[in-house]
């Protein structure tokens, strides 16, 4: 496809912050096959973009094969998608599983479904790319989808945690990675609009959605107009961890600091042995 000045911009300065994150977090190894779950949205939509760009400059071979999951809400329609994906050079592969029916029935009346609907889909990708042996899943979260789970995970879980840029999964089958956890959202929608993506709506389904996430994402991007590099910090906090500043007795001795030396190091990048 013809890409525009503009667009090469903002694709460019999104691929280099991509590929900081793919080498920062060792993502991808020579020949993995990378199955790209792809959604309708803009986000995975704008990954399988630059995954393609990186893919032709890289110095060692992989490939990339997108997979779109039908999960029969009513009205979704994959066709103008599929269009789109062959004008980046893929043919796009639809597994379809109705786990809408699932959700409704397993749902209580007036609770979200994502919750459900989102462990189902994760379930059926991880087989799909089993069966299919792929290396590596690549999902589109991007910073702001870090960032919101970190402060969800503060405010209503009692933990400190995020998504990780590579994660093994529970049972060890699958490697998933995050190649845009870098990435401001806002930049990736305009990414989209410029690649002109025809989305499929998620909200397709008639959820609310989850009213907490939300909430948090709104409080991020508010504080973020206020001051914009809000975002960039409480991403970077996540890779500058003092464990002797927090309370978790695992990450830390507290009951061993009197036998430790602390006269060679400061505190702040002393490592508890
Ligand atoms: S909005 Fe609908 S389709 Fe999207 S995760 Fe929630 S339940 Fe699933």
């Amino acid at each position: 496809m013809e890409v525009s000045v503009a667009q090469k911009s903002i694709l460019e300065r999104l691929r280099k912050q991509t590929t900081e994150a793919i080498a920062e977090y060792d993502m991808l190894k020579p020949n993995d096959k990378v199955m790209v779950c792809v959604s309708g949205g803009k986000d995975s939509a704008v990954m399988l973009v630059l995954l393609e760009e990186i893919r032709k400059r890289a110095p060692f071979p992989f490939t990339l094969h997108p997979v779109l999951l039908d999960q029969k809400q009513p009205g979704f329609s994959v066709d103008a998608f599929r269009e789109w994906v062959k004008t980046q050079g893929y043919d796009l592969t639809v597994v379809e599983e109705d786990t809408y029916s699932i959700v409704l029935e397993k749902t209580e009346v007036g609770k979200s479904y994502c919750g459900l609907c989102s462990r189902l889909r994760r379930g059926i990708l991880y087989n799909y790319a089993e069966k299919m042996g792929y290396q590596k899943i690549a999902l589109g979260h991007h910073r702001d989808d870090l960032n919101t789970t970190l402060l969800m995970n503060l405010f209503f879980n009692g933990r400190t945690a995020s998504m990780p840029p590579k994660l093994k999964s529970n049972d060890g089958r699958n490697i998933v990675i995050r190649p845009l956890a870098f990435l401001d959202e806002d930049d990736v929608r305009v990414a989209s609009e410029e690649l002109k993506v025809p989305i499929i709506p998620c909200s397709l389904c008639g959820s609310n959605g989850n009213m907490q996430r939300a909430r948090v994402k709104k409080l991020l991007k508010t504080l973020e107009l206020e001051f914009p590099h809000v975002g960039s910090s409480v991403l970077n906090a996540q890779k500058n961890v003092r464990a002797s500043q927090l309370l978790d007795k695992n990450l830390w001795a507290f009951d061993k600091l009197e036998d430790l030396n602390f006269s060679e190091t400061s505190e702040d990048s002393f490592q508890m042995p």
